[in-house]
């Protein structure tokens, strides 16, 4: 029996609508969500990102900014204008889209963001609180992966889950939310020998590879969820995965398109953080009135 193809699209949308309702009460309390995204240098893959996510701040009725800084500009320039984003209050997230130029060292530029306005979740702070288990801003493509995964309907604990490709910015957390989910999971890579022995015994696959239609029906547990993060451009210049859409989707039970899957999801899990970043902001003004309560001035009075 064919697969059903995961709507990344329709998963999305309900998580715009839950944001909206969010965004309306911050609003009643005087918040309005902010994002600034900086972006070095004129990679054309990196300004289409950016302004989708510019687009998808304003559509929401935030305050979203992108702060364009040419292809030269110094890793100390682009640190000071992060420090002044991190003292700006009415900025909740922070996004250095990556990759940066070569000149510039992006794990000590992800250093230099403030944690709590980390959204992207890739500060080593956020990626720590992640391995303890710890509540922290969760990096968007794994966490998008989650919400796919749990619009199926299918029990993750106890699963055996595969993440093929270890990035740190996908298959690494994936693990470690599968992981806490209570699956038990094995995470393969470029090093792994027998990968289809692994996959095989999968109820859950995610392919994070970068290689184009790389795993086949043959790798698939008849009934698996298979999650497609990849995005490649083949030479006629259409879009496809890292899955063998035709073939995979007749022995799997679950399975996420290319495009219209995984992707869709990313910039939504984006937008989750910064709004979760701007109830954050809410709860801090909260503490400091509560806090100027306790310090004395009332019982002066
Ligand atoms: P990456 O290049 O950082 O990592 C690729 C991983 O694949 C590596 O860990 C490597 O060990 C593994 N790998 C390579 N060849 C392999 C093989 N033959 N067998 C098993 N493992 C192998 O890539 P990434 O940043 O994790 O991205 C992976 C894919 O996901 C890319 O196509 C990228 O464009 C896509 N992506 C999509 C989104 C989205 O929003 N949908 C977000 C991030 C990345």
């Amino acid at each position: 029996m064919a697969a059903q193809i995961i709507d990344g699209k329709e998963v999305a949308k309900i998580t715009y609508k839950q944001i909206k309702a969010r965004t309306a009460a911050l609003r009643e309390q005087g918040i309005i969500p902010g994002l600034t995204v900086i972006i070095v240098g004129e990679n054309p893959a990196s300004q289409t990102y950016v302004a989708s996510k510019e687009k998808r701040a304003l559509k929401l009725g935030w305050n979203g900014q992108v702060i364009r800084l040419p292809e030269n500009a110094t890793q100390q320039e682009l640190c000071e204008v992060i420090k002044t984003l991190n003292l700006d209050d009415s900025v909740d997230g922070i996004l250095v889209q990556l990759p940066l130029p070569k000149h510039i060292n992006e794990l000590e530029v992800l250093k230099c963001i403030d944690p709590e306005k980390d959204v992207d979740g890739f500060h080593i702070v956020n990626s720590g609180k992640l391995f303890a288990g710890l509540e922290s801003f969760v990096p968007c493509t794994p966490k998008g992966i989650m919400k796919l995964i749990d619009s199926t309907g299918v029990e993750i604990e106890g699963k055996n889950a595969v993440v093929i490709g270890r990035s740190l910015i996908v298959g690494k957390p994936a693990f470690l939310l599968l992981s806490a989910r209570n699956a038990t999971v094995t995470l393969c890579h470029s090093k792994t020998e027998n990968l289809a022995e692994f996959t095989r015994s999968a109820d859950i696959v995610v392919a994070a590879i970068g290689k184009p239609n790389f795993v086949t029906a043959d790798m698939i547990k008849p009934g698996a969820v298979v999650i497609d993060v990849g995005i490649n451009r083949l030479p006629d210049g259409q879009l496809c995965g890292d899955v063998d859409f035709e073939s995979v989707k007749e022995v799997a039970g679950h399975l996420t398109p290319v495009p219209g899957g995984v992707g869709q999801m990313t910039i939504a899990m984006l937008m989750e953080n910064t709004v979760i970043s701007a109830e954050a902001r809410l709860a801090g003004r909260d503490r400091k009135t509560d806090a100027s309560v306790l310090d004395g001035t009332r019982h002066k009075a």
